[in-house]
């Protein structure tokens, strides 16, 4: 389909009309939800899914359920025409702006809710309760709405595809979770909406963030296993760093939020940081696995 032929809708009707024509066809159709302030982050997201489905969805929604008290709800950046050209350039089908109304049909705090339980409660969600029930009700309300047969997630965002995997698992969702991988800025810091908010010195000091973890990447890369050693390489770069304040830095097995707690041994991990800088939280990841990881692999 070509990038001449968007749809832009808000309402669910809206959306389930347009999704059934294109339907007609029998495409595989492919979902990316999102906060919209598009990044080459969430481009890539729209291009992998371009490439493996017939109809490609997009959604963009700052999802007000998954910020706590004092977060950057307010003053997340919100930009539609922008987030409509990089849909357009990215060639998909459908951009979804919803409002809350649409989403939610009430008041959000008043919908029904998923509770995601203990992988919910650590690392993001330790520093951000409630963040990953908000994140898995909106997930589930766009999902039930588009009826996607493959949902696309960024690995940036670690601890979020291990929870919307087990909601999808825990809820018998029949949709395929997709993992991307993370787009970075020439320095190697992760694109992320909230780097926006960065002045020229913050920004300078974020980029600590990815040398502390191709310090541990190096390390592993010449056969360093052991977790305390591989974590101590990460978190004594971002110590030493100017500007970075760390929450924390964690090794866990890949695909889920359980720590290694001696070493990797035969199955692959991650290595998780978040940071302040200045007032903004960034968070990275690594991953550690003795073959290479690709485009849309599952999470294991
Ligand atoms: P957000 O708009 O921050 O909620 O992100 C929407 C989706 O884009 C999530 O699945 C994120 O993991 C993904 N994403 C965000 N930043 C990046 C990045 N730098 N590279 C790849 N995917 C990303």
């Amino acid at each position: 389909m070509s990038a001449a032929t968007i749809t832009v809708v808000r309402t669910v009707d809206e959306l389930r009309g347009v999704l059934d024509g294109l339907r007609a066809s029998d495409a595989t159709v492919g979902f990316v939800p999102t906060m919209g302030a598009l990044h080459d982050g969430h481009a890539e997201l729209l291009r992998v899914a371009r490439r493996e489905c017939g109809v490609v969805v997009a959604s963009c929604y700052v999802n007000p359920t998954q910020f706590g008290e004092g977060e950057d709800l307010g003053r997340y950046p919100r930009m539609p025409d922008h987030d409509l050209d990089v849909a357009v350039a990215a060639g998909i089908d459908v951009l979804w702006l919803p409002r809350d109304v649409d989403v939610y049909g009430g008041a959000p705090d008043d919908a029904v809710s998923v509770r995601v339980g203990r992988i919910g409660d650590v690392l993001e969600g330790a520093s951000r309760p409630g963040h990953f029930d908000g994140v898995a009700t909106v997930v589930v309300r766009l999902l039930g709405a588009v009826e996607p047969d493959r949902l696309y997630l960024g690995r940036k965002d670690h601890q979020q595809v291990v929870v919307l995997q087990r909601v999808v698992d825990d809820l018998l969702l029949r949709v395929d979770v997709r993992e991307v991988d993370t787009v970075r800025e020439p320095d190697g810091l992760a694109r992320s909406s909230r780097n926006a908010y960065l002045s020229a010195a913050e920004r300078e000091s974020a980029a600590a963030i990815p040398r502390a973890l191709g310090a541990a990447r190096e390390a592993f890369e010449h056969g360093e296993r052991s977790a305390h050693v591989l974590l101590d390489a990460c978190r004594s770069r971002l110590d030493d760093a100017d500007g970075v304040v760390v929450d924390y830095v964690e090794l866990v097995h890949a695909g889920t939020v359980d720590p290694v707690v001696d070493d990797i041994a035969t199955t692959s991990a991650v290595l998780l940081v978040a940071a302040r800088v200045g007032t903004t939280r960034l968070i990275d990841n690594l991953h550690l696995a003795s073959t290479s990881t690709t485009h849309g692999e599952e999470p294991t």
